[in-house]
């Protein structure tokens, strides 16, 4: 089993004092969580101050985006140096949201992917189908393009820094959770589209998280499934008691699929 990692994208959501409180009892709930990684992705306004809260704790930062160049005259732009200086490991790319309000085409994917390895962040890289696509009988062919496109010129040595999030865009913000068979079958595919790119290994190692309306009632038959490697969470990620039971449940199947083992 890869070890879970769990993320929250907060999106434009928080306050600076509603991040501050979020955040606390985050980590004052998680502390003792080893066996999943933890992030949490909020607002450029509110980096600064999480990042001061979870300083030496077992909660990582993400930045929710990234632009492609180090620096100029690029009004509203985020650079990947200035997520690292902040305090920031992690950084989602290509996420539904930002491709369908904010144009961004796999090409400018595969650009902030490599800006963001060059400041050594980890990119969590979202992918996913339109329901119209998924009905059309699409969604593989999409999917494929996406990887194909976005992962273009990697190495697998810098392939294998990524993160992946299957992220079904009909099953973002909607309530509407995919079947963890539905989710399996996407993400075993993606698995084949890696080893057939780089290789077995590099399937076998990277992760590939779910995202859309994972909720603490649904998390542990998603990760139950041998391809999904953990959740990129929205909505359940901005009350504290969701995030954390989503946390702790995974983090319960993770031992009590280890025990199973040593048995
Ligand atoms: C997301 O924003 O990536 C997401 C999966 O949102 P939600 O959990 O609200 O569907």
């Amino acid at each position: 089993m890869r070890k879970p990692i769990i993320a929250g994208n907060w999106k434009m959501h928080k306050t600076t004092l509603e991040a501050i409180n979020l955040v606390n009892a985050l980590k004052r709930e998680l502390y003792n969580i080893e066996n999943v990684d933890i992030v949490v992705c909020p607002p450029f306004t509110v980096l600064n101050e999480v990042s001061e809260i979870i300083q030496d704790s077992n909660i990582a930062l993400g930045g929710q985006d990234v632009f492609w160049e180090k620096e100029g005259a690029f009004t509203g732009e985020v650079s990947a140096r200035m997520l690292k200086d902040v305090g920031c490991r992690y950084v989602i790319i290509g996420h539904s949201e930002r491709r369908k309000y904010f144009g961004e085409t796999d090409e400018i994917v595969g650009k902030k992917i490599r800006a963001a390895l060059k400041e050594e962040l980890i990119p969590i890289v979202c992918i996913g189908e339109s329901l119209k696509q998924r009905e059309e009988g699409k969604t593989f062919d999409i999917v494929k393009g996406q990887i194909r496109q976005g992962f273009k010129d990697l190495s697998e040595e810098e392939f294998l820094k990524l993160i992946i999030a299957y992220e079904p865009i009909w099953a973002i913000g909607t309530g509407r959770t995919a079947t963890p068979g539905e989710a399996e079958e996407v993400q075993g595919f993606i698995r084949q589209q890696i080893a057939d790119i780089y290789s077995e290994e590099a399937a076998n190692l990277i992760r590939i998280q779910y995202g859309g309306s994972v909720k603490p009632d649904n998390i542990e038959e998603l990760i139950r499934e041998k391809d999904i490697d953990g959740a990129l969470v929205g909505g359940a990620s901005l009350e504290a008691d969701s995030f954390v039971e989503i946390v702790k449940k995974s983090s319960a199947l993770v031992r009590s699929e280890t025990s199973d083992k040593q048995k």
